[in-house]
């Protein structure tokens, strides 16, 4: 099944692959190497777009846009203003509240900027995951703590809203060190960071050398003792937890994120991208070349298509309202529960309040602070 058109859509998603590395813990949809498809990629996606808004009725004004990757930085210019002078004839985007550009340190000159912001994108999310060029250059991440001062530099004069991303738990990265990034970038002239725990996906290079016993994680307990202290500094410096891994100054939520843990539709564009129109979650084929020459031909480009039961609702609805600190509201998973289901939810709350794992409070459930790390498994218990 496709993604229902009738449905009120105001967010997109937009991937772009492309990437001039390969990190070594990256689970992402990305290719590098392949920067002779990029023209032909920008063709297909071009029609992936157009083709959705011709099977659509007239959306109503555009809310978010998102052009995630892979590295959109690497968007050659004239390819990324082709696709806004497209999508601003094809969309209502008079009304548009955020639009986000990832960008990584190192992939950038100063000139694009102008043309990100003559495109109409107000926001950058900046890559910088680590200030140790060593840590960063094992793990296949070839940037410099040098490219990271000189992007936010230039951005600062262009952009209003700035965001960093930090993963926290790499290896290699000491106590000392990761304290000392933290006291520097809380000073840096941005009002978003998001704090990620170094994952390890199968079908990496990470995940192959740990197998191999080629590599050594830090121990789990320090590192989220460390996230507990870096959100202390966080708070200190006026950046607010909102989400688990989110934080901002007044003002600079990032918008788009909400739409998803909201369970807003969204749509999205390009290889791989996840869409949701209310009641199925899609996904695009990741294979750059079928996803190419599919669109060529005119044909289906989702991978997957699942139609949410109303027990895979309810378990999202609880593990996106305890990611988040405005918690989540009791009502939206009881209403539609048997009796049966609501008593047992309601018994595991009240166990859970007594071990200290959640508080309620005015009809909001909210995750005690102290165990956000282990947040999914809270949510999966709470519904068992
Ligand atoms: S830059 Fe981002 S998307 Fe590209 S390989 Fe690295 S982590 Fe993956």
């Amino acid at each position: 099944m496709e993604y229902n058109c009738a449905v009120d859509t105001r967010s997109f998603y937009i991937h772009w692959p492309f990437c001039p590395y390969r990190c070594h813990f990256c689970p992402f949809v990305a290719i590098s190497g392949q920067d002779h498809l990029m023209g032909q990629y920008h063709k297909a996606l071009m029609k992936e777009i157009i083709t959705f808004a011709q099977k659509t009725a007239p959306l109503g004004p555009l809310e978010t846009i998102y052009l995630g990757g892979g590295t959109p930085s690497t968007w050659p210019n004239e390819l990324l203003l082709d696709m806004f002078g497209i999508l601003r004839d094809t969309f209502d985007l008079s009304k548009i509240s955020e639009i986000t550009l990832e960008a990584n340190p190192g992939t950038v000159q100063k000139e694009q900027l102008a043309v990100w912001k003559e495109a109409g994108i107000t926001r950058l999310s900046i890559g910088v995951q680590s200030l140790d060029d060593e840590v960063l250059r094992k793990l296949n991440r070839h940037q410099k703590v040098s490219d990271v001062y000189q992007l936010i530099n230039w951005a600062q004069h262009e952009f209003d809203a700035l965001s960093v991303d930090l993963i926290i738990g790499l290896p290699g990265i000491e106590e000392a060190q990761w304290k000392s990034m933290i006291h520097e970038v809380v000073q840096w002239p941005v009002n978003h960071i998001s704090m990620y725990f170094l994952s390890i996906h199968e079908n990496t290079p990470l995940y192959t050398r740990l197998v191999k016993n080629e590599l050594t994680l830090p121990p789990e307990d320090p590192i989220v003792d460390l996230y507990y202290w870096t959100v202390e500094a966080f708070a200190k410096a006026g950046l607010e937890q909102y989400e688990i891994s989110s934080f901002a100054r007044a003002g600079f939520q990032a918008q788009h994120n909400q739409v998803y843990w909201e369970r807003k539709p969204y749509k999205g564009f390009g290889i791989g991208s996840c869409s949701f129109d209310g009641q199925r979650r899609l996904q695009n084929i990741k294979n750059v070349m079928h996803y190419m020459k599919l669109l060529e031909e005119g044909k289906d480009i989702e991978a997957s298509s699942e139609l949410l039961t109303p027990e895979q609702i309810r378990l999202e609805k609880v593990m996106l309202g305890l990611r988040r600190m405005k918690g989540l509201v009791i009502s939206d998973v009881l209403h539609d529960m048997t009796d049966q289901e609501r008593n047992r939810f309601m018994y595991n709350m009240q166990e859970f309040e007594i071990e200290g794992l959640v508080k309620q409070s005015g009809g909001i459930l909210y995750l005690n602070k102290s165990v956000v790390a282990v947040e999914n498994e809270v949510a999966l218990r709470l519904l068992q």
